[in-house]
């Protein structure tokens, strides 16, 4: 990167001081945005300006707007009002690691847009082409793509990428962490130059700095505080307790104990994701699990009844949590000590922001303690560590209740509103065994995953060479250290 510089946070402006054409003001004032977000108050003059972006901003901090509201400005005098493809050609190019995310941000970029004449389109992995294929004919200005996907269309033609001039990497080190580095510069080598690069990454790696030198010109450096892991308003507290199997009766505890409604309960493991919450729904809460084992329609429709409070708890992995529109719980819970001291952070920010409360609640083991020992490193702190108590043994399998039954004495049901009556003690009526809990973990079809086995941590869209497995960026000169 050659500047460093960080912009100063302007203070107290508006949209409107941006001169932003008048249908993106009046599109983020119909949203309800009053003033620019932080990230968006340093980002929006830099990007109308044409100037290259390095950003470290995570999710959760308005980044989208940051940088859609100045692309469409910039794009609007090029607008068409003509139906004919050929009018809308992809001009800018924003570049997402996973579907959620990519569907996130077109769902973002098509409301700042709605005022104008410029269309917009997603293409991500897990779903069926057709679909995309029809989009991209009928001509988008902004296109927004998960990298896999896109190449595919790129390779069947079904789009071209010889207009873009301005391209987007979100979540930069994620796309490096699954493994699309290749991809990404695969893509970069079909776009013209010069062009408008915005880069935004949560985390600063060398990998990064590496990539952000390779394409990007004299970038300005834009930072936003990072969610700070030690707020004073977010209570964080870890619960040790015994063995792994007493996690998923310590979830429960946690939960009802504290009255959790909202609660995003993290797991490392998309295997471990589904148990629990199929275990959590056995025990009277109401669950879903959301990771890249579920296709893309079910992703969305959870997602979607989390947010609407038709699912009260929601377990994730790391990937599928990344980049989700879902800020300020009231709590998440992380079932498993994350693997890297970072996604920590990124978990609790989901939490206690803007002033309100919030709770970071933890689970470990005795294995845990590393992962404990690099949190506090990272944070600089030490977490309050707790013994959990979990009373005896829950009934065997078969002692069980399913939902169906449950659901129909009046317990908790799917609609997720709780019966006084029946909540806190788990059901005991001796009932057949639930096959769907004894029958062997079934895998997706390995077209939906590039991941090696169920048990390692997911991605989302397949990157078209093998997971990385060195640091080392060869592509963009790195030195092969292997
Ligand atoms: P993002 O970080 O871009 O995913 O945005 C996170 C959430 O903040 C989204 O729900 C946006 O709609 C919302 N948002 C973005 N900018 C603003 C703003 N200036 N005022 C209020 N909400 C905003």
């Amino acid at each position: 990167m050659t500047n460093s510089n960080t912009a100063a946070a302007p203070v107290g402006v508006t949209f409107q001081d941006f001169g932003l054409a008048e249908p993106i003001v009046r599109a983020v004032t119909e949203l309800g945005y009053r003033e620019p977000t932080p990230i968006q108050a340093q980002a929006i003059p830099v990007v109308l300006s044409g100037r290259d972006v390095m950003g470290a901003a995570q999710t959760g901090t308005g980044k989208t707007a940051g940088f859609a509201l100045p692309i469409i400005h910039q794009l609007l005098p090029l607008a068409s009002a003509s139906a004919s493809p050929a009018r809308h050609p992809v001009r800018a190019l924003i570049l997402a690691p996973t579907r959620e995310l990519a569907d996130q941000i077109y769902q973002n970029v098509k409301e700042y847009a709605r005022h104008t004449p410029l269309k917009v389109a997603v293409v991500f992995g897990g779903v069926d082409m057709n679909p995309q294929i029809a989009a991209l004919r009928s001509g988008c200005e902004i296109l927004i793509a998960t990298p896999g996907r896109l190449l595919d269309h790129v390779q069947q033609k079904t789009t071209n990428l010889s207009q873009v001039q301005i391209l987007v990497l979100d979540e930069a080190d994620r796309m490096l962490d699954m493994g699309f580095l290749p991809d990404i510069q695969r893509i970069i080598n079909l776009l013209r130059t010069p062009r408008q690069n915005l880069m935004f990454s949560a985390t600063f790696s060398n990998e990064i700095r590496k990539l952000a030198s390779s394409f990007l010109r004299d970038p300005q450096l834009i930072e936003v505080a990072r969610r700070n892991a030690l707020a004073e308003n977010i209570e964080q507290c870890v619960f040790r307790v015994d063995s792994s199997d007493a996690k998923r009766a310590a979830v429960g505890k946690l939960i009802r104990e504290r009255e959790l409604h909202q609660v995003l309960v993290f797991s490392n493991t998309k295997i471990g994701a589904g148990r629990l919450a199929r275990q959590l729904e056995r025990d009277g809460l109401n669950a879903a699990a959301i990771h890249g084992d579920k296709s893309q329609p079910e992703r969305l429709k959870t997602l979607e009844d989390f947010k609407q409070g038709r699912v009260d708890v929601l377990v994730a992995t790391d990937v599928a949590a990344r980049g989700l529109d879902i800020v300020e719980l009231p709590a998440v819970i992380n079932y498993d000590l994350p693997h890297s001291p970072e996604d920590y952070v990124h978990r609790i920010g989901r939490t206690g922001r803007a002033g309100a409360s919030g709770m970071a609640l933890s689970l470990m083991t005795r294995d845990d303690e590393r992962a404990l020992a690099d949190i506090e490193k990272l944070v600089k702190a030490k977490l309050p560590v707790q013994s959990l108590e979990i009373e005896a043994a829950r009934p065997p399998r078969a002692e069980r209740e399913p939902r169906e039954a449950r659901a129909e004495r009046g317990g908790r049901s799917r609609s997720g509103r709780r019966d006084p009556a029946t909540s806190g003690a788990p059901a005991r009526a001796a009932v057949p065994e639930d096959p769907l809990f004894t029958a062997p973990y079934q895998e997706t079809p390995p077209a939906q995953r590039p991941e090696p086995s169920a048990d390692a941590p997911e991605a989302d869209d397949k990157p078209r060479t093998p997971r990385r497995t060195r640091p080392v960026p060869a592509l963009l000169g790195g030195k092969r250290s292997g």
